[in-house]
């Protein structure tokens, strides 16, 4: 795919983590980038997440025996899985593939791709943010994951198991182990697991447009443009068209989230992606230390720049639906019983779609059929993680060089 230097030119459509770091590694292998957004660096679900960088988050979503559990989850309105009832029937093919990835040998083919790419989040990060004057914003405060209930730490010993037989560190703690490492936590936490590499971001959103400025600063074009489709042409990448204008480029990369499901079909591709929404509310800081994960109800919650933020969510709905504040605010409150004397006190709300995929793994390489098109999407709950390892697979893949990760378990056609 290398091109001599006139010809090196890129078009990367959505500015979130993944597009954004996509286009910076881009430009370090001499690409001149155009990054075109609908609506602004950072906007959608690149803002909205728990900030976690799930340095040894190689586990996927469905594991074994998950699906005898599904019914309460969905009969419970306080549990973060929904799914409207008129999204059943067109969920249903994921849901079923989705299951299928949780038998055993799947699960472990799957923990053993995932690793390959989270064990190498830091070092892609480095580069990009040492350039924008940004190192600050990424935190190594480690993730304690607490537990209110024996039955909730020991469900979670299988998923702890798949990540510490691959070598990631976790200290399982009793109750006053737990309030050691995190003092605010209340008397009723009886276990906690501390993994001490991961790391977060104190400001998720505030992290993609610093990215973004220091790409535009670095010769860059950003362009706030809606992508209505393509035009093939017979040389090089397919024509980029949008609501007022048409781009070409000697390289195209998708990397439009929850949205990229509809642009890969246009091309020819069809990925089983679903959105996954998730919900966050920000409160006032009462000084907690760093990011915790409560299992028993799966609330995440973290401290940023900006407050404390509680993220939680897994609301299977079209991804342009308006968003349910109602139920996913009542699941947010319950943090109340986790940190006494929290003051609940809403400074923020959001909402995000994440873009998930059924065996949680992101979708890394070339649209079959057109192989100057590169997929950089599918990174479901972990894409902020990933952001800048997927930015540098796709900036070797456009420079011609073999990716200095396997991406075979990510290609585009494992469908
Ligand atoms: C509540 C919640 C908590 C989460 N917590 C974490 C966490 O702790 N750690 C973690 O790693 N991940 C987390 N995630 C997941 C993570 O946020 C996502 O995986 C990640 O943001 C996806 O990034 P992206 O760049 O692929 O997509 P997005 O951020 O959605 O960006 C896609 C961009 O494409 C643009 N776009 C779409 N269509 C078009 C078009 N037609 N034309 C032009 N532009 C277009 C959109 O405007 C958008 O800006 C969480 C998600 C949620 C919802």
């Amino acid at each position: 795919m290398a091109e001599n230097s006139q010809e090196r030119t890129a078009l990367v459509i959505g500015a979130g983590i993944v597009g954004v770091c996509t286009a910076l590694y881009l430009q370090r292998e001499g690409f001149t980038v155009t990054l075109i957004d609908k609506a602004g660096p950072g906007e959608t679900c690149s803002a909205v997440n728990a900030g976690g960088l799930g340095a040894g988050s190689c586990s996927p979503f469905s594991l074994p025996g998950l699906w005898r559990k599904v019914p309460g989850m969905l009969m419970n309105r306080l549990h973060p899985l929904s799914v409207p009832p008129s999204n059943f029937l067109p969920a249903t093919p994921w849901f079923i593939r989705f299951l299928l990835a949780g038998r055993q040998r799947r699960v472990d083919e799957i923990a053993d791709a995932l690793l390959t790419v989270v064990s190498n989040i830091f070092e892609a990060y480095e580069p990009l943010v040492t350039d924008a004057g940004a190192k600050d914003m990424i935190q190594h405060q480690g993730r304690l994951f607490v537990y209110t209930s024996r039955r909730a730490f020991e469900s979670g010993r299988y998923e702890r198991n798949v990540r510490s037989s691959r070598g990631v560190e976790i200290e399982e703690l009793d109750g006053d182990q737990t309030r050691e490492i995190e003092p605010k936590l209340g008397p009723n936490v009886v276990h906690g697991a501390y993994q001490r590499i991961n790391g977060h971001v104190v400001n998720p959103k505030r992290l993609v447009q610093v990215l973004a400025e220091h790409l535009v600063r670095s010769g860059g074009t950003l362009l706030r443009e809606k992508v209505t489709g393509f035009e093939t042409v017979t040389d090089g990448a397919p024509k980029v068209v949008t609501e007022t204008a048409s781009h070409t480029a000697r390289l195209v990369v998708i990397a439009a989230g929850a949205w990229s499901r509809a642009l890969a079909a246009q091309l020819g591709t069809e990925v089983p992606m679903q959105a996954e929404r998730g919900y966050f509310m920000m409160l006032p800081d009462p000084g907690i230390r760093g990011p915790l994960q409560w299992n028993d109800k799966l609330l995440a919650i973290c401290p940023m720049e900006h407050g404390l933020r509680v993220s939680s969510g897994a609301e299977f709905a079209p991804v342009d639906a308006p968003p349910d504040y109602d139920r996913a605010l009542a699941n947010l409150r319950q943090v109340d019983g986790l940190i006494p004397g929290l003051e609940m006190r809403e400074l923020e709300r959001g909402m995000g779609a994440r873009p998930s995929m059924p065996d949680s793994m992101p979708v890394i390489g070339a649209c079959p059929g057109h192989p100057k098109v590169l997929f950089a999407f599918g990174h479901g709950h972990i894409g902020l993680t990933l952001g800048a390892v997927t930015g540098k697979l796709i900036g070797e893949l456009a420079a011609g060089r073999p990716t200095s990760i396997d991406i075979t378990p990510f290609r585009p056609d494992r469908f």
